[in-house]
């Protein structure tokens, strides 16, 4: 199948070509036709199947296709919503690369960033606006959004939408558009809650579905090593010196398990960036240029902070502490082993983590190669209940402060 016979125009065609596409990914083949076809969608696909594109493109070729009829309106045809800025961000430079041979206008807007230059690019009027959901409706709330002419809505990364508590803004958002768009849905996973949202949202939606459940296992070894937890960084340090080389990505579970990792490497003469959902948009931004360049092979980040950002050509995935969701596991090792390229994976098993591991392979259908090592896990060791002195953290309830003071701790 080529992009000819998807009915894209040759503006696009050419921007394409010259982004080195030859032939449309799985998940463009089946989506781009049906949005060309004004219809309603709810497609499970994660980032690295070309899914971006799969919307971007037939959006494009539509609005492009009343260009004239609309010739720089100031009212915003197609809004995509982002669960986070840098996937925003990425979206919007797609939409840019795309769209280079044509006149249509993209902006994006995200929280975190001054507020001052996206009005100034809002007034000058938008084609296609890309938004986190809080700024948009800050911004809309200010009257630099108009909504009442959006022809088409995509949610992307619905899921990560809802862990990150925005259903309330996205059927805001959703209602703050005429009745008549047409809608898309984009989720690596659909959950129930999911489902429902697609249910409640969209008009009778055609469901397309190009995640197989274990698709990046063969082409990605994965390791298993039941590992104390004190002894972590130990094997870490061992696995980078010895037997992990290239542009590595480390997973941990907390802001503070970033920020403690990233110190030990870089103390230990790593070049490390790191991102997490405390960090400042700018910095965030300069770790995942560092990390794309190779001026730091190492990034280290937690699930919320790196969901949906394309990175290529990573060689291997550090699960140095484990996710509690399978689903999780495998986007994460996903980052490895694109486009037909081989990957490894190295999961760390605590004793408290013995029930993730077990879940996850089981949901993978097979077990993990477990590798011997130097800093072995007791077998018998029990899960450890951390307790620190003079703590006022119990394990089972919440103290008075930390009900107070709910920090994010992705
Ligand atoms: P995405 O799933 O949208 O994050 O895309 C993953 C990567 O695939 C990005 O680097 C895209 O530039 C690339 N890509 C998207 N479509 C194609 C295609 N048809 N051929 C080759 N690469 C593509």
């Amino acid at each position: 199948m080529s992009f000819k016979l998807l009915a894209l125009n040759k503006s696009l065609r050419k921007a394409i070509a010259e982004k080195g596409y030859e032939t449309p990914t799985l998940v463009q083949e089946k989506t781009i036709p049906l949005v060309l076809d004004k219809k309603d969608l709810v497609v499970s696909a994660q980032t690295g199947t070309g899914k971006t594109a799969a919307f971007a493109l037939p959006i494009l070729q539509l609005l492009f296709d009343k260009q004239d009829a609309s010739k720089k309106g100031k009212k915003i045809k197609a809004l995509v919503i982002s669960p986070t800025r840098e996937l925003a961000i990425q979206i919007e430079e797609n939409f840019k690369t795309y769209s280079k041979y044509t006149n249509l206008r993209t902006a994006v807007i995200y929280g975190g960033a001054s507020i001052e230059p996206q009005k100034d690019i809002l007034n000058k009027g938008v084609d296609i606006l890309i938004a986190t959901p809080g700024r948009l409706l800050d911004l809309h709330k200010q009257t630099f959004v108009n909504l009442t002419a959006v022809e088409i809505l995509v949610l992307d990364e619905a899921d990560l939408m809802l862990d990150m508590g925005f259903i309330d803004d996205v059927q805001k958002i959703a209602r703050l558009c005429p009745p008549t768009k047409q809608q898309l849905l984009f989720s690596a996973t659909i959950p129930f809650k999911v489902e429902q949202l697609a249910n409640t949202l969209l008009n009778q939606p055609t469901h397309i579905n190009v995640t197989p459940k274990t698709a990046t296992a063969s082409t990605i070894h994965q390791s298993l090593y039941y590992v104390p937890k004190s002894k972590k960084i130990e094997l870490c340090l061992h696995l980078l010196r010895n037997h992990i080389k290239g542009s590595i990505i480390i997973f941990r579970r907390t802001k503070f398990g970033v920020d403690k990792l990233e110190k030990t490497l870089l103390n230990n003469g790593y070049k490390v960036a790191s991102l997490h959902g405390d960090k400042s948009q700018s910095i965030r931004q300069q770790a995942l240029k560092d990390f794309k360049k190779n001026t730091a092979n190492i990034l280290i980040a937690t699930d919320v902070a790196a969901r949906g950002i394309d990175i290529d050509n990573v060689d291997a995935v550090i699960n140095f502490d484990l996710p509690n969701i399978p689903e999780t596991y495998v986007h994460r090792i996903g980052r490895t082993a694109r486009a037909g390229k081989s990957g490894a994976s190295f999961a760390f098993c605590a004793a408290d983590e013995k029930n993730y591991i077990k879940t996850i392979q089981q949901y993978l259908g097979f077990q993990l190669d477990i590798i011997e090592h130097p800093y072995p896990l007791d077998p018998k060791a029990k899960p450890q209940v951390h307790k620190k002195k003079g703590s006022k953290y119990k394990k089972g309830r919440k103290s008075v402060a930390s009900k107070k003071k709910k920090k994010r701790w992705y």
